[in-house]
């Protein structure tokens, strides 16, 4: 039985921070109310329930630098959906934060990954149109962070489902919410269980790379350290990576899978004061370093089409390994980093001595939702895509069909297939029979009853607002004129 004094410690090592008065109040609270109501149940690997999965989620959330709210939340979080809490209980208890955290957690569980490739793109938004708080969606990747950490214990068809729908829509999203680490964390411990064979032979291609990396990576990164202090005067900010096994997976699969075409197995990243030390940090690695020829990429004066600036050159240390390195200032490293919020960031911030720490943009809005007017401003921009112009409906089969706002039900039976737009007749709507000019509600299970002698007429012109179902029509009652 873990104490809460033992937990208390376990979080502030994770997050890296020493507990408040305050956040100890918010855990010491979650913490009971979850042992308590989640008391006698086990995993399926046999492991207590609270202590087996509620706990490691929540250290996983403190580990992303998230505030106690958060953090309780992660400990509560299948309470609702699990034991026998209510709402208005954990309300009560807790406040309206976390127990709204928790009910879009709850709700979310409820999207599921069917294997139909073709419709992830909406999956991926209807996730976090469901969970309607960003925070939700990071609580639900945690969850996730854990799920996979404990996959062995699953059936195969389970592992597989999960393990696949783990790559194609929870890293996508926390790629997408910039969180490019836990991405990577998500892929890689999805990987062997989504795709076995080309796990294995990944592993076995890169396995010797990687071996060399290991040791080599910390050598690379001394040396940095050393030129910097020589020709800038200052220490720089160095942080380095090996590139993940489902990334180099990705990159193999684009380069023919030759590992001599991979460039960025191993990679650093500089950050220095300003332009001038890019360039004078760059000559001096180029002095001491082997470079590839060809490989040096100036985006400082001609960035990408996405903005992204930075110097990039590829060195060959000593021992033959390839390491690329990126040089660029605090400022395009958050821009590059983090987009569109960095912009908020500099805007709002008093603060101009950043750390890299600080630019983190999830413990960003944990902080702004502390101390500034307007955190749900900041998400309500960052999400304003999904909830204001977009609905999102589910085929019986759970597939999930994206729709602009104002569509009907004619507009979903043509999104799901033009033949089963053609035929349609008439349409079932969480049990209930509906018309075909009816409005589309977000998140309502819809099945389409087709008829063989329904067809296009003109009026249902009138009742489709997507381009694609009124093109199809257009084309069908064309083609009925000629018969
Ligand atoms: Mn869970």
């Amino acid at each position: 039985m873990i104490s809460l004094e033992e937990y208390f410690n376990l979080v502030s090592k994770e997050r890296g921070e020493e507990l408040s008065a305050e956040d100890e109040e918010i855990l010491g609270t979650a913490f009971s109310l979850a042992e308590q109501f989640h008391a006698g149940q086990k995993r399926s690997n046999g492991d207590p329930y609270f202590e087996g999965h509620c706990v490691p989620v929540s250290l996983h959330v403190a580990s992303l630098h998230m505030g106690s709210e958060m953090i309780a939340a992660a400990l509560l979080h299948d309470t609702l959906e699990d034991t026998a809490l209510t709402y208005q209980e954990l309300q009560a208890k807790c406040g309206e934060t976390i127990a709204e955290l928790v009910d879009g957690v709850s709700k979310l569980s409820k999207v599921k990954f069917k294997g139909n490739e073709r419709h992830v793109e909406s999956l991926r938004k209807f996730f976090v149109a469901v969970a309607k708080d960003v925070r939700v969606v990071v609580l639900k990747l945690c969850d996730r962070w854990h799920n996979l950490e404990t996959l062995q214990y699953l059936s195969p068809e389970k592992q597989t489902r999960i393990a696949r729908e783990s790559i194609l829509i929870h890293a996508q999203l926390a790629s997408r919410l910039n969180m490019g680490k836990l991405a990577n964390i998500l892929k890689d411990l999805a990987f062997p269980y989504a795709y076995p064979d080309e796990y294995q032979k990944t592993i076995g291609i890169t396995a010797p790379a990687r071996k060399k990396a290991d040791k080599e990576i910390v050598k690379i990164h001394k040396k940095l350290d050393e030129i910097a202090v020589a020709t800038l005067g200052y220490q720089a900010d160095i942080d380095e990576r090996i590139k993940g096994i489902y990334s180099s997976f990705q990159k193999l699969e684009r380069k023919n899978w030759n590992i001599n075409e991979i460039y960025d197995l191993v990679a650093l990243r500089v950050i220095v004061k300003n332009v001038d030390d890019c360039y004078r940090i760059l000559g001096a690695i180029h002095s001491q370093f082997r470079s590839m020829p060809g490989r040096m990429k100036d985006y400082i004066s001609i960035p990408k089409p996405n903005g992204y600036k930075s110097l990039h050159t590829v060195i060959i240390d000593e021992s033959g390994l390839n390491a690329e390195i990126q040089i660029r200032t605090i400022q395009m490293h958050t821009e590059n980093e983090y987009g569109a919020a960095a912009h908020f960031l500099y805007k709002t911030s008093t603060n101009d001595t950043y750390t890299k720490h600080s630019f983190d943009w999830i413990s960003q809005i944990n902080e702004l939702s502390k101390d500034l007017v307007s955190p749900e401003e900041y998400i309500h921009e960052l999400q304003i895509d999904f909830f204001n112009t977009r609905i999102f409906a589910i085929t019986p089969s759970g597939d999930v069909i994206d729709l602009p706002v104002g569509a009907t039900i004619l507009d979903f039976a043509y999104s799901i297939h033009s033949e089963i737009g053609d035929h349609a007749h008439m349409a079932i709507v969480n049990g209930l029979p509906r018309q075909l000019s009816s409005l589309v509600e977000s998140e309502s299970v819809i099945e389409i009853i087709t008829a063989k002698n329904s067809k296009p007429r003109p009026d249902w012109l009138k009742i489709v607002v997507t381009a694609n179902a009124r093109n199809r029509i257009r084309k069908a009652l064309e083609s009925q004129t000629v018969d």
